[in-house]
């Protein structure tokens, strides 16, 4: 039986993670779940699954959380970031689903870390705001990091028995999001509700906004240089509208291995939770004569100059893409709470990287003081560009 941990367990992945526990009676179990502000649906999670330790977003909350749930119920509530750091560590848990969404998850994954948990990792801002960390003390505690990002998951699977000499590159696919076929001058007229729509994927807020823009696919590069240790120039990326094909590894002898499925993140988060094993998860299979055909472009950087921006970060190194990553959360939510446009987030996003002169990148408090300036200064070119 593996116990298990999720950290956001109300958002997307946490709720399709809990999906996939709850059908496998058998093999896993909950033992704590942290989320942060949907109190009604973490609620209905708790009486499911009967968690021993819960934290929420703050301590207000944990009251009411509290309130809610009868007395008889033996399930410590903790509230704030020490609860969550106390969730993250909590001793009967074997695996932590990192699944916080932005950069929030990182403190609390580094704790998961430390006190020698698994990681199934979703929150890919942790691995592009401290990759060098991150795997640094894993590889110390001889722990694993599963990814659970469909791309990486991918790529994981494809690398399965492979030689790393033999490795050439990998090529991350992508969808290409809602504005794949949109000319550069109507993307300048999208609005809120066109970017938070996505045609292939149902995911949170933040990550279909990024999907929208490309940032996504820019992010998971860097995710993607940390989680397989390879160079930038080892990693493309490739439109592929039907989101079926999710990655792709070719090796030296030109031979091209790629993992296929329909776009459901129970698979890859299965398989995190299950690896080496695979299990039946009850969902359809893939149907090749129903989508027929497969198509694959070359992106276009200056249609979404977010990816661009994203290679520059990483091509640089150090502290750059903490600040990549630390404008487009800020960016995102202005355009989220409709401060700004769609198409201002590249540019407000590549002033702030402008004004940042990389450092090294291998302590944390660093990366926090980088994170913190940064953000800093995209609130203050949004507040100037509003004024
Ligand atoms: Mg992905």
């Amino acid at each position: 039986m593996k116990k298990v941990t999720i950290l956001g367990s109300t958002g997307s992945i946490g709720v399709s993670a809990l999906d996939v526990i709850e059908k496998n009676p058998d093999r896993f179990q909950v033992v704590a779940l942290a989320a942060g502000r949907n109190i009604t649906l973490l609620h209905k999670q708790i009486e499911k699954f009967r968690p021993e330790i819960v934290a929420v977003a703050d301590y207000k909350r944990a009251c009411k959380l509290r309130d809610l749930l009868p007395a008889k119920l033996k399930i410590k509530i903790v509230g704030d970031k020490e609860g969550l750091n106390e969730v993250a560590s909590f001793s009967a848990a074997n695996i932590v689903i990192s699944a916080i969404s932005g950069a929030a998850g990182l403190i609390p994954t580094l704790t998961a870390i430390d006190a020698g948990k698994e990681i199934a990792l979703a929150n890919k801002e942790t691995m592009v705001m401290a990759g060098e960390i991150v795997t640094k003390n894993a590889r110390k505690r001889g722990i694993k990091i599963l990814p659970i990002d469909s791309e990486h998951s991918a790529i994981f699977q494809c690398l399965q028995g492979q030689k790393r000499k033999h490795l050439h590159r990998i090529i991350l696919t992508a969808s290409g999001g809602p504005f794949l076929n949109y000319s550069r001058e109507k993307i300048a007229t999208v609005r809120l509700a066109d970017a938070l729509w996505h045609p292939n994927w149902k995911m949170g807020k933040k990550i279909t906004i990024d999907s929208s823009s490309m940032m996504n696919k820019g992010l998971e590069v860097i995710e993607a240089r940390w989680l397989f240790n390879l160079d930038i120039q080892k990693i493309d990326v490739l439109i592929h509208p039907q989101s079926v094909v999710h990655s792709m590894v070719e090796f030296i002898d030109g031979s091209v291995i790629a993992q296929m499925g329909i776009p459901d993140m129970r698979t890859p988060i299965a398989y995190a939770l299950t690896y080496p094993e695979r299990i039946n998860n009850n969902l359809p299979y893939l149907d090749l004569l129903k989508i027929k055909n497969l198509e694959f472009r070359k992106p276009d950087m200056n249609k979404f100059p977010c990816l661009r921006l994203a290679y520059e970060a990483a091509i640089c190194g150090g502290t750059m893409p903490v600040v990549l990553n630390a404008a487009n959360e800020v960016a995102v939510e202005a355009f989220i709470r409709k401060k700004i446009n769609f198409i201002d987030l590249p540019g407000i996003i590549d002033r702030v990287m402008n004004s940042h002169k990389s450092s090294d990148a291998s302590c944390l408090d660093d990366i926090l003081q980088v994170d913190e300036w940064a953000r800093q200064n995209t609130n203050n070119i949004i507040e100037r560009n509003i004024s």
